[in-house]
């Protein structure tokens, strides 16, 4: 059984692939025999834990405490937690960073850029959230009216516009493993 814990937190564009990114590693990881695996999306978050907070700096703000909040507690537990929450502000998620690497040690938080001009998340589209935005339905929309603060030194920088999802996950192993966070070879599930 795996028992180190550790947070992968998927920050970036509405539409840039968090979801798919943290969904595919789940599967991944799910291959390589670690089953304890939670997922926290930041969509899903706002219908539970979130729910009723908006959009404004403060709220966004609230949101990412309350999620880092549930992931150190998941790391502290020797949960592997995979986050995907846009989390537009840096200095919010530094200390979320500190949060889970307080209780996981150095290199229990793992910031994965998940980078994507916005050009292409509106012409992807996924949510019609763009478009809803671009006719002023939706105010306070990150990138359009609405600050995104990069990551200045993340521990991945994938740039989902020119790798595909597939590629980017394997980097995300890659890194896992060279932490030792998980195992090297695959584990056949029910052996
Ligand atoms: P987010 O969760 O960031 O809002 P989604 O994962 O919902 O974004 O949507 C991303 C879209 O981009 C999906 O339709 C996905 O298939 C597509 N896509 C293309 N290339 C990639 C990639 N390398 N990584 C992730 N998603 C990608």
């Amino acid at each position: 059984m795996n028992r180190k814990g550790f947070t992968v937190w998927f920050t970036g564009l509405s539409g840039s692939g968090k979801t798919t990114l943290s969904n595919l590693l789940h599967h991944r990881l799910q291959t390589l025999g670690i089953t304890n695996v939670e997922v926290l999306d930041g969509d899903v978050v706002r219908t539970h834990l979130s729910r009723g907070l908006g959009f404004s700096k403060q709220d966004r703000d609230t949101n990412i405490r309350r999620i880092g909040w549930v992931a150190q507690l998941l790391t502290k537990h020797g949960v592997p937690n995979l986050v995907a929450a846009i989390s537009p502000y840096r200095e919010v998620r530094e200390e979320v960073r500190e949060m889970v690497e307080r209780v996981g040690g150095k290199g229990s938080f793992i910031e994965v850029f998940v980078d994507c001009p916005i050009e292409v998340c509106e012409k992807r589209d996924v949510k019609g959230l763009y478009a809803r935005a671009r006719r002023g339905e939706i105010k306070n929309f990150t990138g359009i009216d609405d600050p995104y603060e990069p990551p200045l030194n993340p521990e991945l920088h994938l740039r989902t516009d020119s790798s595909t999802p597939e590629e980017c996950t394997e980097k995300i192993l890659q890194h896992l493993r060279a932490k030792g966070l998980i195992p090297e070879v695959e584990v056949k599930t029910g052996s």
